[in-house]
């Protein structure tokens, strides 16, 4: 369908700079990426699922289990991802499994009644944890067929897989295996990534490589426990602690990359920082990241940036010499 009155999408997709780092897109309505076809991006390198869940499904997943309904939750899930997959085919869909915090889990229909109180979600049953419990393993089995589905029945193999808030190797080795008991295989179409956030990924980054293809850094999450800054603090970000620029955030990211790379692991970026501050995207592709995915409205500033910034560093290079 033409884009632009006359112009087909791939007259109007060559306008843009072609470059080396990938430029991703991020994405939690399905529905809203027919508002963004028309950007620049080369795929989407996180897509939430949280929000499918909490407006498309509305109930907890352990709730429709109990009432013998999990296909509602497979099908709806699936039915979100498949409208962007196919949107975007063939470039890739990479797929965040659920990151709710307990006290959202408990705002859907069901879910008091399987969620604890925690004085600290933040910090607390989120993540790879819930997925290897087994109070929620058979609600991460619906998401992971919700993938199979996609991927196997209705053939749109543009679909990878993310597990977000990743601490150690022994719980990402656990739920990895909890996806190939549903039949989902790492393999060269079917790529696995992990999300740095917790810091533990940075530190251990060589154990890490070893599992997975990619790392996405959540730089979000990243910044707040590399600082020890609560996100959701107004104080302190008035204060001007909750600042994704700090040295030891962005050096954390160098190191993570340069690890990666020593393994031929891909890293990408998916939090905000380089959505709002053009210094981290000069940081990030000096460092060689492989991908950056920004909010729709950062996808065509920041590929014009991107390939200012490879022009550079080439032109400093040949100076060099
Ligand atoms: C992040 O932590 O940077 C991230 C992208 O995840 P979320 O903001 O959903 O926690
Ligand atoms: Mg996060």
């Amino acid at each position: 369908m033409p884009a632009v009155q006359g112009i087909s999408r791939d007259v109007l997709l060559a306008l843009y700079p072609v470059t080396a780092t990938k430029i991703y897109m991020n994405l939690g309505e399905p529905d809203a990426i027919d508002r963004y076809l028309d950007l620049p991006f080369d795929g989407i390198g996180l897509m939430r699922i949280e929000f499918i869940v909490s407006e498309w499904i509305r109930y907890h997943p352990l709730y429709l289990i109990k009432i013998g309904n999990p296909t509602l939750f497979i099908d709806k899930l699936a039915e979100g991802i498949a409208k962007v997959a196919s949107a975007i085919y063939p470039r890739p869909v990479v797929v965040r499994f659920s990151d709710f915090k307990t006290n959202e889990y408990k705002k859907l229909i069901g879910g008091d009644e399987f969620e604890p109180f925690e004085r600290n979600p933040m910090i607390g049953w989120r993540g790879v944890s819930r997925y290897i419990s087994k109070e929620y393993e058979p609600a991460f089995r619906l998401e992971v067929r919700a993938i199979r589905k996609v991927r196997e029945e209705m053939g749109l193999k543009n679909v990878w897989v993310m597990f977000p808030f990743v601490r150690t190797t022994w719980e990402l080795e656990k739920a990895i295996k909890i996806m190939e008991d549903e039949g989902l295989r790492k393999s060269s179409d079917f790529k696995v990534w992990i999300m740095a956030e917790v810091p533990s990924v940075v530190v251990l980054a060589d154990q890490f490589a070893k599992i997975v293809d990619g790392f996405s850094v959540g730089s979000n999450d990243l910044a707040q426990l590399t600082l020890g800054v609560d996100r959701d603090s107004e104080l302190l970000a008035r204060m001007g602690y909750y600042d994704e620029r700090d040295p030891a955030v962005l050096q954390s990211i160098k190191r993570l990359i340069k690890i990666a790379h020593k393994y031929n692991k891909t890293v990408s970026i998916c939090g905000q920082a380089p959505s709002v501050y053009p210094e981290v995207v000069e940081y990030l592709v000096r460092a060689g990241i492989d991908s950056i995915s920004v909010n729709p409205d950062a996808v065509i500033n920041v590929r014009r940036q991107v390939a200012s910034i490879e022009q550079k560093i080439m032109l400093e290079k040949l100076n060099k010499k």
